[in-house]
């Protein structure tokens, strides 16, 4: 998915301090993406930049599409980051400068490593009545920020159910399992649903800041109750957490080590500079071979937005 915010600014990731004890409620906002969909936009907010190297978190859907309606992401770049798209329901199309071509389905991820660059199309497939999906960025650690552009799907990840409650481990380990999924940094994401309503406890990684973001239904955590498209954060030193689900709830648990490296954003671009993050801009609005092409997909390339400063 493709950052379409006009006001788009640059931001930090040192711009909030990690110093948070108790629960930290942050409420999402919607944004276009593309074609008819509105996204709920979780992170960045000014309350809080990161969740670890979690630096992006969309939640798209549930939404019904009238025949002709649906996702349609046109080419658009990125850098230094890894887009991770779970879903949940709906078919969407995904096409890169790689060359690419693979249909991502519910209960399949899609990992996309820009690293210096790589560009992409996201399109729901003309028969998708609906789509239901999390798009999460992952800022990419400095060392690894200009690493070869690469595209994984990975169809089976690791499913069972404990304390009532559906576990789909998404990123990380827990409980004995391990997902595939590669990534550069201490993370974890870990889908949780239940229809019935649960108590559950979880195992939490005291070296990791963590969140729940609500996709359905409510969650509460002592007195604190979250609803749909609400995250609640807490701070590392968390040992384990008590949490109720509401009937029909369905949520995501992300994790990750406190991500040390200054990163900026801006539109689809993550960079250790301005410098860098202008140069990027630069490459893609004047159409360079550093992005590649992507074929095989109806519609023009994204323009990106002004740069917020004299570059
Ligand atoms: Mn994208």
């Amino acid at each position: 998915m493709s950052n379409q915010e006009t006001r788009s600014q640059l931001s930090s990731s040192s711009d909030c301090l990690n110093e948070v004890a108790s629960v930290q409620r942050i409420n999402a906002r919607s944004a276009e993406i593309g074609g008819t969909l509105t996204v709920n936009r979780v992170l960045p907010t000014r309350q809080r930049r990161m969740i670890g190297a979690w630096c992006f978190l969309d939640h798209a859907g549930p939404a019904h599409f009238a025949p002709g309606e649906g996702m349609h992401v046109g080419a658009h770049p990125h850098t230094c980051l890894q887009t991770f798209t779970w879903m949940i329901e709906g078919e969407v199309m995904h096409r890169d400068s790689l060359g690419n071509e693979q249909v991502l389905r519910p209960g399949e991820v899609n990992l996309m490593t820009a690293g210096r660059g790589i560009s992409h199309t996201e399109d729901s497939l003309p028969s998708a009545s609906g789509l239901h999906a999390a798009q999460l960025w992952i800022a990419l650690p400095k060392t690894h920020g200009h690493c070869d552009p690469d595209f994984t799907h990975y169809p089976d990840l690791p499913r069972w159910t404990a304390q009532g409650v559906k576990h789909s481990l998404l990123v990380g380990s827990y409980a004995g399992y391990r997902s595939a999924v590669q990534v550069h940094s201490p993370l974890l994401a870990m889908d949780l649903e239940s229809t019935q309503g649960a108590a559950l406890v979880l195992d939490l990684d005291p070296r990791f800041e963590h969140g729940i973001l609500l996709l359905e239904g409510e969650l509460s955590i002592g007195t604190e109750v979250f609803s749909e498209n609400q995250l609640a954060y807490m701070g590392c030193g968390h040992q384990s957490l008590k949490v109720h689900l509401a009937p029909g709830c369905r949520a995501i648990l992300l994790g990750g080590e406190p991500f040390t490296d200054e990163i900026l954003m801006f539109w689809n671009f993550v960079g250790y500079s301005k410098a860098e993050i202008a140069d990027a801009w630069r490459d893609w609005n004047a159409g360079d071979a550093r992005f590649g092409r992507v074929t095989g997909y109806q519609g023009e390339p994204l323009q990106a937005p002004a740069l917020p400063w004299r570059a």
